[in-house]
């Protein structure tokens, strides 16, 4: 229901969109017009300067030209101004689709950018026919860790493992907050036993850290994850590569938490 609202909403977001840049655009082009305007009415009004024409109608005919010359630069001000708020609203909305799409704490795209990108990727591994690795990643034991330490300490984890996870996987991978104390990992053209192999490598060095309170320096402990991959089979529908990844990263917990486990069952 949430999922679809917001699909709606990012719906609505783009179309809105794409509106803008087509009113910025007769925007931009009406006042270019305005000022091309300005430019023919102000050698316009030089002409008749210069013509020999009989005072009265030469003072009637440069009063006109100048009230409309006067005219035609206020409306063009205006367009300028009208565009620049146009580019404005564009900024805004921008900054809006963003924030529907990443996650507050972390920074980290949310489940909706999650959904879409896991969708995006396997539509395009099958369509490549190239691999796709996907990592379920879970915090361990993170409720005792809050429950001892406070919702705050909670948080900076989260953050810390967040940052970990981006940081490791590089440029290449997708990393989205699933939900909760959950991350998934994307490894567009990597295989499983190569993916494991990166996010095993981010697992031992986090799991040497000790991390101490801002407070009183206390030790906290050290933070560690479990984590399940699976690599996409042919004709695979998303939620069956996030259902086996889920199913590797249980077999993780049950074997005894802090390691990467691979989904090799038919
Ligand atoms: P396991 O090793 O089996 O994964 O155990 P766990 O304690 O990590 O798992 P469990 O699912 O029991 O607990 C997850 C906890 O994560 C419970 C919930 O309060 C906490 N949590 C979820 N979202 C947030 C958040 O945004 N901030 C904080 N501080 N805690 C959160
Ligand atoms: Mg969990
Ligand atoms: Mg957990």
């Amino acid at each position: 229901m949430v999922n679809a609202l917001a699909d709606a909403l990012a719906q609505l977001v783009t179309a809105a969109r794409e509106q803008l840049d087509d009113a910025s655009e007769i925007v931009d082009r009406s006042a270019d017009e305005a000022r091309d305007y300005g430019s023919v009415l102000a050698q316009g009004a030089k002409t008749i300067n210069e013509a020999a024409l009989p005072d009265a109608v030469a003072a009637a005919v440069i009063e006109a030209t100048q009230t409309m010359l006067a005219r035609t630069r206020r409306a063009e001000e205006r367009l300028r101004g009208m565009s620049a708020d146009l580019a404005k609203l564009r900024h805004d909305l921008q900054e809006a689709q963003s924030q529907a799409e990443h996650d507050p704490l972390t920074g980290l795209p949310n489940r909706r950018a999650l959904d879409n990108a896991l969708q995006a990727a396997v539509i395009g591994a099958a369509a490549a026919q190239k691999a796709l690795s996907l990592a379920f990643c879970d915090i361990d034991n993170f409720k005792i860790l809050n429950d001892r330490h406070g919702h705050a300490v909670g948080d900076r984890v989260l953050r810390l493992v967040a940052d970990c996870l981006a940081d490791g996987g590089g440029e290449d991978v997708f990393v989205g907050r699933h939900g909760g104390e959950e991350f998934v990992l994307l490894f567009d053209g990597v295989g499983a036993e190569q993916a494991a192999l990166k996010i095993d490598m981010i697992r031992a060095q986090l799991a040497t850290r000790t991390l101490r309170s801002k407070t009183d320096d206390s030790p906290i402990g050290n933070v560690t994850f479990s984590a399940g991959v699976a690599m996409l089979r042919e004709e695979e529908e998303a939620n069956d590569l996030l259902h086996r990844a889920d199913r590797a990263l249980y077999r993780a917990k049950y074997n005894g938490r802090n390691r990467v486990e691979i989904d090799r069952e038919g």
